[in-house]
């Protein structure tokens, strides 16, 4: 095995590429990691060298190509099933990723094995793809959930973990890592002890397996499952590894090719192991892409690797520790490289933008893990994710950049205050910027400024759904029949946007309002480029609500 040089990300980085981009005209800080990562350039070429010189269907072929293709799939399997310990690789099977192999377990164990009033629990932190697919079962089978809690400081409730235990669950969900707070779980002791209590245990790795190997034969769980894109590989292919036995008395959960042995119209018998769970074609240059992605992973030191993410925490931690209104949501005793922050005064959605316009990739918002953000009484929080290829100065820049933005709306504060009465100024200045850095100083003056919904009007008839921040609007119309609405959000930058919006309808008539194109208003200050899909689809959410209500005033 050659290892790289410990604590070298220069040289890490070298092999991915897309880390040398640019964004907004900046050199990119990617700090998205948990999302997704970014793939180093062998696995590019294992994809693009599969497709040149060995695409071809796998198993059922009868020509050479075929069979260069099915030893290349299955050799994956076995580079994968080797890296984690596995001696048995028929218990690996491929799907789409961690949420399908949670389906998979939910759907074919779950079915068979759970009956009405059986107890599952589930962890408090867990991503949805951890929590849905067993609510979908619980309601199909009529079985009852419970919530392993976290204590305050984020680690979990080890003495709830055991009450729970005595009422003899029958299946445990466990997070080996949350994605949005970073902790890393004793699940080897928390498996150990559902075990002993009788209960069937599944692992989602999904946020594990990016920061730390593991050894499955010494874990003790019975499922564990994790997704190739979060671990340098291609994106549509994951695994789930099960005990055999446990694997042996599974149904298939999805019928169709590849995962037979005989069809006739009298019936169907199946493949055995993996292949009865992989009905289909299968992803193949995915499997390859990620065995391409796993063999990086052993050439490189993975120790030094974590050390360094490890490093790159607690610097990023020092440099915005010192940052006005920074805070840290709690971790727990043991975390990956991840930091789970908000801002005091800042919208999530509104730091987030700003960062991107540095060039700067971070994620904002629930992260998929919405029970835990309600326990923590929040509506989301701001995570930067890092892998072993950042660099401590990138870490700098986000602090610094994070500090911009505050000293910039302890200036602009004034700058709203004054120009509060002429809010027509800053429309103005909205729409003469002559690019989009100024264009944005001049909306976030605009939704700093927009006054805000009294809360007595905050409620949820006037919610508006499909936008990531909370929006609400008021729809109404005044004596003379010409719209009057009112709007409020919790993001500045949509505050803003609705303040335009606003600007341009109030006092249209009805029929003047659905003769008005409002996308064309957005797309005159060309916002829509600038916006995340998902927030575009929160503003094409608000002029949907609008001109529903101008068809139906009165509805
Ligand atoms: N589990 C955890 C902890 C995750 O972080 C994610 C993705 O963010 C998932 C499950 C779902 O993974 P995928 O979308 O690849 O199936």
């Amino acid at each position: 095995m050659t290892h790289s040089r410990p604590s070298d990300p220069v040289r890490w980085r070298r092999d991915f590429p897309l880390l040398s981009q640019r964004v907004h005209g900046q050199p990119l800080i990617y700090l998205d990691n948990a999302a997704t990562t970014q793939k180093p350039r062998v696995v590019v070429e294992a994809i693009s060298r599969f497709y040149k010189t060995s695409n071809a269907n796998v198993h059922r072929g009868s020509h050479a190509l075929s069979a260069q293709a099915t030893t290349a799939f299955e050799q994956a399997r076995t580079t994968l099933a080797n890296w984690l310990g596995i001696d048995d690789p028929a218990c690996l099977i491929w799907t789409r990723g961690t949420t399908e192999a949670i389906n998979l377990v939910a759907q074919s164990w779950g079915r068979n094995q759970l009956r009405a009033d059986d107890l599952i629990l589930l962890q408090q932190s867990s991503h949805h793809a951890n929590i849905v697919p067993w609510q979908m079962l619980a309601e199909t089978v009529g079985a009852r959930i419970e919530v392993i809690p976290l204590q305050p400081d984020g680690d979990l409730d080890l003495e709830a973990y055991q009450l729970l235990l005595q009422k003899r669950p029958k299946l445990i969900a466990l997070s080996h890592v949350s994605n949005a707070l970073g902790t890393r779980y004793p699940v080897e002791q928390l498996c150990r002890l559902g075990r002993d209590a009788g209960a069937v245990t599944l692992v989602d790795g999904a946020q594990a397996l990016p920061h730390f190997d593991i050894d499955l034969t010494r874990f003790g769980c019975d499922f564990y499952a994790f997704s190739g894109h979060k671990l340098f590989g291609p994106s549509g292919i994951g695994a789930l590894w099960g005990r055999r036995e446990l694997l042996e008395q599974m149904p298939p959960w999805q019928g169709g090719g590849e995962m037979i042995r005989d069809v006739s119209f009298s019936g169907t018998t199946y493949a055995d192991l993996p292949f009865r769970f992989e009905a289909g074609t299968p992803n193949i240059e995915g499997a390859i892409g990620l065995a391409a992605a796993i063999e990086y992973l052993q050439q490189q030191d993975r120790t030094a690797m974590e050390r360094h993410e490890q490093t790159l925490l607690q610097h990023a931690r020092d440099c915005c520790s010192q940052l006005k209104g920074f805070r840290e949501l709690p971790f727990g005793s043991d975390r990956v490289s991840l930091l789970s922050f908000e801002l005091e005064g800042f919208h999530q959605q509104d730091v987030a933008h700003w960062l991107d316009r540095h060039g700067i990739a971070i994620r904002a918002g629930h992260h998929c893990a919405m029970p835990l953000m309600r326990s923590l009484g929040l509506p989301g929080s701001l995570r930067a994710s890092f892998a072993f290829y950042n660099r401590l100065d990138e870490a700098e820049q986000l602090a610094s950049c994070l500090d911009q933005l505050i000293q910039s709306q302890t200036t602009s504060t004034t700058v709203a205050f004054i120009e509060q009465k002429t809010s027509q100024n800053l429309i103005k200045r909205v729409y003469s910027a002559t690019d989009w850095n100024a264009r944005y100083q001049a909306l976030m003056h605009i939704g700093q400024s927009l006054p805000g919904l009294p809360d007595a009007l905050k409620q949820d008839c006037y919610r508006l759904h499909g936008c990531e921040s909370r929006v609400w609007l008021v729809p109404a119309l005044d004596d003379t029949g010409r719209l009057a609405c009112q709007a409020d959000a919790d993001a500045r930058i949509l505050r803003a946007l609705l303040a335009l919006l606003l600007d341009r309808i109030n006092g249209l008539t009805p029929a003047e309002l659905l003769s008005t194109d409002l996308g064309a208003v957005l797309d005159q200050l060309d916002i829509r480029r600038h916006l995340s899909p998902s927030r575009g689809n929160g503003v094409a959410a608000i002029i949907q609500a609008i001109e529903a209500f101008a068809r139906d005033p009165r509805g």
